[in-house]
């Protein structure tokens, strides 16, 4: 989503805000813009569409040594030149660049008088006009002017009076601070810093951090001091190049036997038959104490919760369910003490997940997080959790994560089902699975060629259903959302037994049926799913690790995955469905990495 880049040192600041901006460019945007401190004056450029836009108005560079900048993924008003941050006070000496919503912002223009005039329709520039109101010390009127709002924001400002000045504050909205001897640099995410410096410390919400080079101070609104320590990245796996792959999408979906096996590292304990899963802080008499497991996300993350579900459910027998974060929150959830609360979270910074987590720690629920992005929010704020150390996910679309997530899972369930009835002998036959699902992976990435065919052959389809029924039918939700994601063609997903219940009318020749078919005791009653398709017409693509005869007789296309046990299967099904998507997207011309109106690590409610 969003991004905020802000430097002060030595350098020129222009490359390293343009550079941090290219670097924050996938979390999708629609303008640009920067603001840098030189000879005592603020000098703003800005504009709507991608970077090369800002870039072509920068033909002659701006000076300075003490900058911010911004990629907007517009809430209030439409992504215009005017409405694209930084944003200034009258006098320009403020800028202002801002991630989130200030949702009094008509109370504080209220307040400003008429006297004010805005040069945009967003809610993020009365934070420049409250501070020239204000005037006086730079620290203390921020502060000020941030106790007064309601909402949430990470923010980067400069004052021209201050002109090696950059002060960082949060609340809702990740920002997080690079350290390098005389330098210092902040940014809402951490590839943006990665290039420049492997030391960082992460806000906290209500921290704000006055930036000189080489120097920063952090405290709280309330002015007291907040100690913070620098954490140490490794940037072994912070691989954001596309390694010679057309997009970063196919680069994630090629990468997964690789990614996979870094979820499951040091992770199978072949001694006990059983997951290692250090950071859990749950003793054995903890998990055997659970009653009950609510696992909690948004979009892919939520499908790979209900795949999580049915695992866990499958194997250790106790009732899990998966739902909307978001949804969650507001239905003001009875939260119990026997109970395990899961949050799931690409980034770690999804704003619904996160405010999900709060509000089951505030009612005294153990959260654990399955989460990528080392030290992000959800990370640090959970009571223990699962790193999936896939690496940075870069396209808009998750694709490696999500599969790291079901990995992560299936370790989970492991552990669970192996504290409970799951023998030493099942508990081994999982790890055998586990162990062989990478090469397995490698295996269905040869499928591609078909794969490519068949969505080359329904490209032009309006609407496609997806359907499956229990561990498939999370399958076929993620593959229609991906579907939907990337090459804009309507799709449905739907437990199979569910088609007959009303979708069945739309059903024609026209709408290609993708049948997720897993090897297990359901599979004859999906095959009849199959057949009510093709009585109406309905193309059908079907996705299986059978050999059944039946299936090749009735499907229009199969595309069989290697057989696998019940834990991996809906991973390989899913990988077929990532290159679906990705194929259709591509014969369709679209932007494959970075879809209309869509947003990586979405940090807005
Ligand atoms: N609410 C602000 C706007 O619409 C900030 C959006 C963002 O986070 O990029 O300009």
């Amino acid at each position: 989503m969003c991004g905020i880049i802000a430097y002060t040192g030595t350098q020129q600041a222009l490359p390293v805000l343009l550079d941090g901006l290219k670097r924050l460019e996938y979390r999708g945007y629609d303008s640009t813009g920067v603001s840098l401190i030189s000879r005592k004056r603020i000098k703003t450029v800005k504009a709507a569409g991608k970077l090369n836009v800002l870039e072509s108005k920068l033909d002659t560079p701006v000076s300075g040594h003490c900058g911010i900048g911004h990629t907007r993924w517009a809430t209030h008003g439409a992504p215009t030149d005017e409405n694209a941050h930084p944003h200034y006070d009258a006098d320009h000496r403020y800028a202002v660049v801002h991630n989130g919503i200030i949702e009094n912002v008509d109370a504080l223009k209220a307040k400003l008088g008429k006297k004010v005039t805005y040069t945009s329709e967003t809610d993020s520039e009365v934070i420049a006009h409250l501070l020239a109101q204000h005037g006086g010390d730079f620290v203390d009127a921020l502060r000020d002017v941030l106790l007064q709002i309601t909402g949430t924001y990470g923010l980067a400002v400069i004052d021209k009076e201050h002109p090696d000045t950059i002060i960082v504050a949060r609340n809702g909205s990740p920002v997080i601070l690079g350290i390098k001897d005389d330098e210092m640099l902040a940014a809402s995410d951490m590839s943006a810093l990665s290039r420049y410096t492997n030391q960082v410390i992460h806000l906290d919400d209500g921290e704000i951090a006055v930036l000189k080079p080489g120097h920063f101070e952090v405290s709280r609104l309330d002015s007291t001091v907040s100690e913070k320590q620098a954490i140490t990245l490794n940037l072994q796996n912070a691989n954001y190049d596309r390694g010679g792959h057309p997009h970063y999408l196919y680069k994630e979906i090629v990468d997964q036997p690789d990614t996979v096996r870094q979820t499951l590292s040091g992770r199978l304990d072949e001694r006990f038959s059983t997951a290692h899963l250090g950071g859990l802080n749950l003793s054995a008499r903890d998990l055997i104490g659970i009653k009950r497991i609510t696992i909690l996300g948004c979009g892919s993350a939520l499908y790979a919760g209900m795949a999580g579900a049915n695992m866990i459910e499958t194997l250790a027998r106790i009732p899990v369910n998966a739902e909307p974060a978001a949804e969650f929150r507001y239905r003001n959830p009875v939260i119990e003490q026997d109970s395990l609360y899961i949050v799931v979270s690409q980034s770690g910074e999804t704003f619904d997940t996160l405010a999900a987590l709060r509000e089951v720690q505030r009612k005294g629920g153990f959260v654990l997080g399955i989460v990528n992005s080392v030290g992000s929010t959800i990370a640090r704020e959970v009571d223990g959790g699962i790193y999936m150390h896939a690496g940075p996910e870069v396209s808009v679309a998750s694709t490696k994560a999500y599969t790291s997530m079901l990995t992560a899972f299936s370790l989970l369930a492991l552990l669970l089902g192996r504290s409970r009835d799951v023998s030493p002998q099942k508990g081994n036959s999982i790890i055998n699975e586990l162990k062989a699902l990478p090469e397995k992976i490698s295996q269905v990435l040869t499928l591609e060629t078909d794969i490519a065919k068949i969505a080359n052959k329904y490209k032009k389809s309006a609407s496609a259903f997806f359907i499956g029924r229990t561990s498939g039918f999370p399958v076929a939700l993620e593959g229609a959302q991906k579907l939907k994601e990337i090459s804009y063609i309507h799709a449905e997903a739907y437990p199979a037994s569910e088609l007959k219940h009303g979708p069945l009318a739309l059903v024609t020749k026209k709408t290609p049926c993708v049948v997720i078919l897993p090897d297990d005791e359901l599979l004859l009653k999906t095959v009849s799913s199959m057949e009510e398709i093709k009585a109406r017409g309905g193309p059908v693509i079907a996705v299986t690790s059978s050999d059944s005869k039946r299936i090749d007789k009735l499907a229009d296309a199969v595309l069989r995955v290697p057989a696998s046990g019940t834990l991996t299967q809906p991973v390989l099904m899913g990988i077929v469905l990532q290159l679906l998507a990705y194929h259709s997207a591509v014969s369709l011309g679209r932007d494959v990495d970075q879809p209309r109106n869509l947003a990586k690590s979405v940090t807005v409610e």
